[in-house]
């Protein structure tokens, strides 16, 4: 089922959730027990990230330095596979710009298809030191909105060569949007401009980087609304469970904690900060849900211990 369709049909609020697949080497059973543990909660749809390969610099016994490529996480597509076909969930893969030219996703996006999976995130990736070089007689999407524009025409049944009778796919398209901005856009209303680019190239929901403060999404959902986006837009939290999250979120994500959360971090024991995250997530569902947003979606990474407490205690309130 389309992530669009599980949204139309929703009778009471929902909790989506996003995981990424273990390091090269690693086994499946890890994250399917990740899922399994989420399973009492009836996820209605779960993201696996995509990684690109990257630079990696080795220190060598005489004091150089090697540089090496490397995808520390593949998998994406498999493990999506295997997670529906264990638990019938459905799966949501995210497809990068980066890092893949436009055959190799086109030829993703028919596994895909022949796996039974119809929904997508789009996305542009970001730079890991590492560009993939396109040789003449291939190309590669720059950014996210032409990720979309494939998609969407092979939705039409139009695929890289002129193929004749090429059946369509079906895909339902997520994109990326940046309530606090992404952090390449020169202002907020140039980076909505953007959202529109590839909501009108055929995107069909928004998810959103994780925000703290809710006032950053209503804003953010109001001024989308304003320029004419008019599908869905999945809040994304994140759980706080540490205090070097106080600055490493900051860093990579470019977004703000609100001061009352950071100084009741920095206040706490080290062992109590993730109660404090727990309480903050909840106080954060509570008021989202009451708003009908379409789905919260949690990252979660590789455990779901922390966001099961959120849930649990969700539940108990309902
Ligand atoms: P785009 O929409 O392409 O935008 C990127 C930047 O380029 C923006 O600043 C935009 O304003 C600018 N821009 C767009 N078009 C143009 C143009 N024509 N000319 C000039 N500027 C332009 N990363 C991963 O590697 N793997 C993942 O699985 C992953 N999952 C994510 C899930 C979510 C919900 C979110 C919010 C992010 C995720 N990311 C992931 C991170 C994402 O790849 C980065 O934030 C990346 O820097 C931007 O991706 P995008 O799809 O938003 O890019």
């Amino acid at each position: 089922m389309h992530v669009t369709e599980i949204l139309d049909r929703a009778t009471e609020p929902l909790i989506s959730y996003e995981i990424i697949p273990p390091r090269r080497g690693g086994t499946v059973e890890q994250v399917l027990a990740v899922v399994e543990e989420l399973m009492p909660f009836e996820p209605p749809f779960i993201d696996v990230t995509s990684h690109s390969a990257e630079a990696i610099y080795e220190e060598q016994p005489d004091g150089t330095w090697k540089r090496r490529v490397m995808r520390k996480r593949p998998g994406t597509l498999g493990l999506c596979a295997a997670i529906k076909g264990r638990f019938g969930v459905e799966t949501v893969p995210h497809l990068l710009c980066n890092g893949f030219t436009r055959e190799e996703t086109e030829d993703a996006l028919i596994e895909l298809n022949y796996l039974g999976i119809h929904n997508v995130l789009a996305l542009r990736g970001d730079d890991h030191g590492f560009q993939k070089p396109v040789s003449p007689d291939r190309s590669r999407n720059r950014y996210a909105a032409e990720l979309v524009q494939q998609i969407a025409a092979m939705n039409r049944g139009e695929f890289l060569d002129d193929l004749v009778d090429a059946a369509p796919t079906n895909f339902c398209i997520g994109v990326a949007g940046y309530p606090e901005k992404h952090f390449e856009a020169p202002n907020l209303a140039w980076d909505i401009l953007n959202l529109k680019r590839k909501v009108d190239a055929g995107a069909h929901f928004i998810t959103t980087q994780m925000f703290f403060d809710n006032r950053r999404y209503f804003e953010f959902v109001e001024r989308c609304r304003d320029v004419g986006i008019d599908v869905p837009i999945l809040p994304g939290l994140k759980i706080l469970t540490s205090k070097r999250q106080l600055q490493l979120l900051p860093s990579r994500f470019f977004i703000d904690i609100p001061e009352p959360l950071a100084a009741e971090v920095e206040a706490a024991r080290p062992e109590h900060v993730v109660d404090i995250g727990v309480e903050w997530a909840i106080r954060q569902c509570e008021e989202l849900m009451a708003a009908n947003v379409p789905s919260v979606h949690f990252y979660i990474m590789q455990t779901a211990s922390v966001v099961k407490q959120v849930v649990a205690a969700l539940r108990k309130m309902a």
